[in-house]
């Protein structure tokens, strides 16, 4: 399969899960935009690595997903740049942890912007260019908690299933043009954000580092093993190919195991 000519613009894109998926789609021939917070410098030299290894056009956005005139800015710069979005992927996420009735409110607010409403204004300001063209792909990066919740998670349990709403929604409305819109959905993913959680945990719960890992973070993945980003940037891949053509609006488990208990 070639993306050759396609435009890939993915929010959350400058580490992780998004920087895997941008990755992955570059590797295909896809041009990328890697919007995302962090070191403006950092992120700059990714694009340019990207660009070379690939022989594609990659460039960085830093536009802030709470702000709505940000991404109308984003989305009008991609354009002018590398032409019409073809593939959209909403992956920047945030998390916070707290009981419900002490949940700061501008953190519930924060997470419902990132998590949930930039995907709503990505999804509307790209549609329109998906439409003309006939063909376009919406990969959401939703979760395992988009499906079933844990205690304490109460804003990103909320945005991950809200988020799996939208992606429904869309998809009927574009069923017919040429346009999917799915979910990819993991279990826990080894990030450097999972991994620099681990000598934290080990020193507040006394566990060795196997201890955390099993007993602590893989606990409701069956597997026992995490979900690697490469493999979330596979299933990104494939949905972009022909062979995914019927899939849309469904909401892909990658989470071994986890919401089938
Ligand atoms: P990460 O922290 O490595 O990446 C998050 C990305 O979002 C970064 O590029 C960051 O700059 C960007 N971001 C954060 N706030 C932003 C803002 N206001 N504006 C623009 N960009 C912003 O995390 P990750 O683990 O790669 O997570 C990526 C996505 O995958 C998230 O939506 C997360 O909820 C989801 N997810 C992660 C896991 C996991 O175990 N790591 C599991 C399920 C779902």
């Amino acid at each position: 399969m070639s993306l050759a000519g396609k435009t890939a613009l993915v929010t959350g894109g400058t580490s992780g899960i998004g920087l895997a998926i941008a990755r992955a789609l570059a590797a295909e021939g896809a041009n990328v935009v890697l919007n995302g917070l962090g070191d403006p410098e950092a992120n700059a030299q990714t694009a340019d690595d990207i660009a070379q290894k690939r022989k594609v056009k990659a460039y960085t956005s830093p536009a802030d997903m709470t702000d709505p005139d940000a991404i109308v800015a984003m989305m009008q710069e991609a354009k002018e740049k590398l032409g019409t979005i073809d593939i959209l992927v909403n992956n920047a996420g945030v998390q916070y942890v707290s009981a419900v009735e002490e949940f700061p409110i501008e953190k519930w607010n924060q997470i419902i912007a990132i998590n949930l409403s930039s995907a709503f204004h990505t999804i509307r300001l790209a549609v329109p260019g998906m439409k003309e063209k006939g063909w376009g792909r919406i990969i959401n990066t939703a979760s395992a908690h988009s499906l079933v919740a844990s205690p304490y998670k109460a804003a990103y349990v909320a945005a991950k299933h809200g988020l799996a709403g939208l992606t429904k929604t869309v998809a009927l409305e574009t069923a017919q043009q040429g346009i999917t819109v799915n979910c990819i959905s993991p279990g826990y993913v080894w990030t450097p954000l999972v991994e620099n959680q681990i000598p934290a945990t080990m020193q507040a719960r006394g566990m060795t580092k196997e201890q955390v890992i099993d007993e602590v973070m893989l606990k409701a993945q069956p597997t026992k093993q995490f979900v690697t980003v490469d493999q979330i940037g596979a299933m990104a891949v494939f949905l972009c190919s022909d062979a995914a053509s019927q899939i849309t609006g469904a909401n892909l488990s990658v989470d071994g195991g986890w919401t089938a208990q």
